[in-house]
C-alpha cells in the first residue's frame, strides 16, 4: 500500500518552512504500519506533483486558506481511483465540507485515530469521520525530517514542544483545535528532535514558546537545548517576558540559540486588544517587554491584524509609526473571521458569504464595515500599501543594523531571509490583487 501525504499550495506561494504536517504524520504512519509506502508532497515547493503521483491512499492536511486548493487536489486524485482523506484544523471545523470532497475526514488532533484510519483503508472500511482525542503528549514520534525531498527546497523544520491554550482570543482557530489546557511534551523528547532537526536552524512552532507561571518550565527546557549547537525562533507572549524571573528566562533562550521572536501584537490599539479578547494574553506594558526582548539580545518581529470593524483608517498609518519607534519589523494581515471562532460569530451579520475560503488569506476584506470611508476596496489597498511599506528594501535593511549584534550574522540573515521571499510573494499578490478585484467586488454585490 502507497500513502500520500499532500499539503496543498499556500496562496503566497513557497516559504522556507516546511509543513509540519508533512513530516509528522509519516512518523506517525511509520510507527502504525512500516511496511506503509510514503510520499511527501508539499505543493508549492512542488506544483507539478500531484499530476504525476500514484498512490493508493492520499491524505490532505487543510488549513482556510488551502482548502480550496486541497479540495480541487482531491477532485482530481479521486477521479483517479484515489481515496482521499483530509484533516487539520479547516477539516475540524468544516468536517461535512470536507467530507463532500473526501472519503474521510479527521477532526480534530490525529494521534488517537490514525491507526485506526490505515486499517480500515485496507480493510477496505472506512469510515466517514474520526474523531481524535486531545492526548497527553507524553509519546509523539520525531518527525520524518529529511523525508520532504521534492521540487524546491525548504530550509526549515518545526519543532512543537506544547500544545492547548488558556487564553480565549476571539479570533483564534488554534484553541478550538488543541483546546484550553496546555499540554507539554517531555523535555528530553524535545532534545532529541531538536537533535533530529537537519542543519542549524529550527523554528519553534507551539502557539507560545513560554506561558505566564510557567516560566521555570521555559527555564528546564531552554537549560537542556542549551548544548544543541542549533538556533531557532519562535512565537512567544509578552507577559512572562516582564515576570520576577523574565530575564532568567531570556538569558536561558538566548543561551540555547533564540534568535527572534514572532509576538502576536493583535491590534495596533488597546480597544481593538478588548475587542479582541486579547488584553489577558498580552496584559503588560507591551512596549517595554518588546524593549527588554530587544535589549536582551533577541529581534522581534510583530504580526497583528487591521481592518476590524472597530478599527479606523488612521490604523494602517499608525502600525508604521510603531515600527519605527519600536525598531522592530511589523507583519500586517486584514481581519480573517476564520470557522470555528468567536470572532465568526460575531461578525457573522456582517461577513461576504460569497468569497470562498481563497478569499481567507488575511489580504481581503471579508466583511462589511461600518464606517463608510472604510470600503473593501480601501481596506485592501491600505492593507497592501502598509505592507510593501513595511517591507520595503530600504526599511528591511535598515531593519538590519537594528538587529540585536547578540544575535550576529544568524539573526541578521534570518531576518533577511523571512521578510525577503514575503515581500516578494506581496508583490506578485498586489498585482493580483489590482487585476481582479473588480470581479471581487461584484462578488460583494458592489457595484
Ligand atoms: S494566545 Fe490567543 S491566539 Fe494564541 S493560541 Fe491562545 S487563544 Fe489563540
Amino acid at each position: 500500500m502507497k500513502l500520500c501525504i499532500i499539503f496543498p499550495p499556500l496562496p503566497f506561494g513557497w516559504t522556507p518552512v516546511a509543513p509540519p504536517s508533512l513530516e509528522y504524520l509519516a512518523a506517525l504512519t511509520r510507527r502504525a504500519d512500516p511496511d506503509i509506502e510514503i510520499e511527501l508532497i508539499s505543493a508549492s515547493a512542488d506544483p507539478e506533483a500531484i499530476d504525476r503521483l500514484e498512490c493508493d491512499l492520499a491524505a490532505i492536511s487543510i488549513l482556510t486558506p488551502t482548502a480550496v486548493p486541497g479540495y480541487r487536489i482531491a477532485e482530481k486524485l479521486r477521479t483517479r481511483g484515489i481515496k482521499v482523506v483530509f484533516g487539520n484544523m479547516h477539516a475540524s471545523a468544516m468536517p461535512e465540507e470536507a467530507k463532500t470532497y473526501g472519503d474521510a475526514v479527521v477532526i480534530g488532533e490525529a494521534e488517537s485515530v490514525w491507526p485506526q484510519v490505515l486499517r480500515d483503508f485496507r480493510s477496505g472500511a472506512l469510515k466517514p469521520y474520526y474523531y481524535g482525542e486531545q492526548i497527553p503528549l507524553d509519546d509523539l514520534p520525531t518527525p520524518l525530517y529529511g523525508m520532504l525531498k521534492g521540487g524546491r527546497k525548504h530550509q526549515f523544520r518545526i519543532v512543537n514542544t506544547s500544545r492547548g491554550c488558556p487564553y480565549n482570543c476571539t479570533f483564534c482557530s488554534v484553541k478550538p483545535f488543541y483546546g484550553p489546557k496546555i499540554r507539554f511534551r517531555p523535555i528530553d523528547h524535545v532534545v532529541r528532535d531538536v537533535a533530529a532537526v537537519p542543519g542549524k536552524m529550527y523554528i519553534n512552532g507551539d502557539e507560545n514558546i513560554w506561558w505566564t507561571g510557567k516560566v521555570q518550565r521555559a527555564i528546564d527546557l531552554f537549560s537542556a537545548l542549551r548544548g544543541s549547537g542549533k538556533r531557532w525562533m519562535g512565537f512567544g507572549s509578552l507577559r512572562p517576558v516582564l515576570e520576577p524571573e523574565g530575564l532568567r528566562m531570556l538569558k536561558a533562550a538566548r543561551e540555547c540559540g533564540l534568535l527572534s521572536l514572532w509576538v502576536g501584537w493583535e491590534s495596533i490599539s488597546d480597544e481593538g486588544l478588548r475587542e479582541f479578547s486579547a488584553s489577558g494574553k498580552i496584559g503588560v506594558d507591551r512596549e517595554r517587554a518588546v524593549k527588554t526582548l530587544r535589549d536582551n539580545g533577541i529581534d522581534v518581529s510583530l504580526f497583528y491584524m487591521l481592518g476590524s470593524r472597530h478599527d479606523s483608517i488612521d490604523d494602517f498609518r499608525r502600525s508604521i509609526d510603531v515600527a519605527d519607534r519600536l525598531r522592530v519589523s511589523m507583519h500586517p494581515s486584514l481581519v480573517v473571521p476564520y470557522p470555528g471562532t468567536k470572532l465568526r460569530e460575531q461578525y457573522e451579520p456582517y461577513i461576504y458569504k460569497e468569497l470562498g475560503w481563497e478569499y481567507y488569506t488575511g489580504a481581503y476584506a471579508l466583511f462589511e464595515h461600518p464606517d463608510p470611508a472604510m470600503t473593501p476596496e480601501i481596506r485592501e489597498e491600505k492593507f497592501y500599501e502598509s505592507s510593501l511599506e513595511l517591507l520595503s528594501l530600504s526599511r528591511v535593511l535598515r531593519h538590519m543594523v537594528n538587529v540585536p549584534m547578540a544575535g550576529f550574522p544568524h539573526a541578521h540573515i534570518l531576518s533577511l531571509m523571512s521578510q525577503i521571499p514575503v515581500r516578494s510573494g506581496m508583490k506578485i499578490a498586489f498585482e493580483k490583487w489590482k487585476a481582479e478585484k473588480k470581479s471581487v467586488n461584484e462578488k460583494r454585490f458592489i457595484k
